[in-house]
């Protein structure tokens, strides 16, 4: 039995996953979220701006590359205070 997963609701450039040099405009921090403008311009958000302007950012977004959830993935070990 073969499963035809046509999911094609809407078309959908694709874009360049967020990297370790994509700084959030606010605060500098890594970011986790690319807003790409209905205007042509682009943003770039920190986890925690992106969760501060999230409802706002998606009215004006003509694409939101959200990559926050890979701050999940990693396990946060603080080892220091080790003496
Ligand atoms: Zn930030």
């Amino acid at each position: 039995m073969i499963r035809d997963e046509a999911d094609v609701t809407t078309a959908v450039a694709p874009s360049s996953p967020l990297t370790a040099v994509d700084r959030c405009d606010r605060c500098g921090a890594q970011a986790y979220l690319r807003v790409e403008l209905q205007s042509g311009g682009e943003l770039l958000f920190c986890a925690h701006h992106a969760r501060e302007h999230g409802d706002k950012l998606k009215e004006i977004a003509a694409n939101v590359v959200d990559e926050t959830h890979k701050l999940g993935t990693s396990p946060v070990i603080a080892t220091d205070g080790d003496h």
